[in-house]
């Protein structure tokens, strides 16, 4: 990756800037860099290369969602902006938001398709690669991203068990796609773009989905209010539980 944290601050360096105003003398007088995603050190790498582009390293057997590419369907942000991810971050501690969102996810996933827990090991797997802290995340995308986070069980009126998970796809055209994977890593970014990506909602097969109507969503502030609207539910029954779950991810 081509940004650190500072350890101790909430400054971002980029490895060109450290290049130029530290160097390697700086991590030598003992200045630290974090991953600002796993927050583990990470090492300047190839600061003096003519072959290598110079970059920062994790050390070996760290465990970071950035690591492993096919794990990371949402790509590696451009840019990251650490105060405005703990700002989305606290926003969870928001009884009234976290409703909405909770509402959201279920309402697209439909009702008994989603827990209280396998929701909040949506909100887990994003603390794991602070989603948060992606430059241009903004509070209605994020029930999108986390959509996309993990696949879902569910069970048919026969009881015979199926999977079912999320896609973010740009320009979607084709009425019936029988894709099973995203093909592009997206951008979180890119989203703000309104009227560009689709959430599309598929069987393991591939196949479309047909509830709730309207598959795919156009990810936009109109869907992100059509599908939180009823949140009064789940402010109601849920509020208070999901405030508590969110608050221990934090401990
Ligand atoms: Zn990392």
């Amino acid at each position: 990756m081509y940004e650190a944290l500072i350890k101790g601050t909430n400054k971002l360096i980029t490895i060109d800037t450290f290049k130029r105003q530290y160097g390697e003398k700086a991590v030598r007088d003992g200045l630290e860099l974090i991953c600002p995603a796993c927050r583990n050190i990470v090492h300047p790498y190839a600061l003096v290369s003519f072959r290598r582009k110079a970059c920062f390293h994790h050390n070996p057997n760290t465990s970071c969602i950035y690591l492993d590419e096919r794990d990371s369907y949402i790509a590696i942000p451009k840019q990251w902006d650490i105060e405005s991810g703990k700002r989305l971050r606290a926003s969870l501690g928001d009884k009234e938001f976290i409703s909405k969102l909770y509402c959201f996810c279920l309402t697209l996933c439909r009702r008994g398709n989603l827990p209280v827990d396998k929701f909040i090991g949506l909100v887990k797997k994003a603390d794991k690669r602070n989603l948060w802290s992606h430059a241009g995340l903004e509070e209605w995308i994020i029930g999108f991203v986390l959509l996309v986070l993990d696949d879902f069980e569910a069970e048919d009126k026969s009881g015979r068990p199926y999977v079912f998970r999320f896609l973010l796809e740009q320009n979607f055209t084709k009425p019936n796609p029988l894709i099973t994977k995203s093909k592009q890593k997206v951008d979180i970014e890119d989203l703000t773009q309104q009227g560009d990506y689709f959430l599309v909602k598929v069987f393991d097969n591939g196949n479309l989905m047909r509830h709730p109507e309207g598959n795919p969503y156009l990810v936009s502030k109109d869907s992100w209010k059509k599908f939180s609207k009823e949140y009064e539910w789940a402010y109601k029954n849920q509020g208070d539980r999901l405030l508590k779950r969110v608050k221990e991810l934090k401990e």
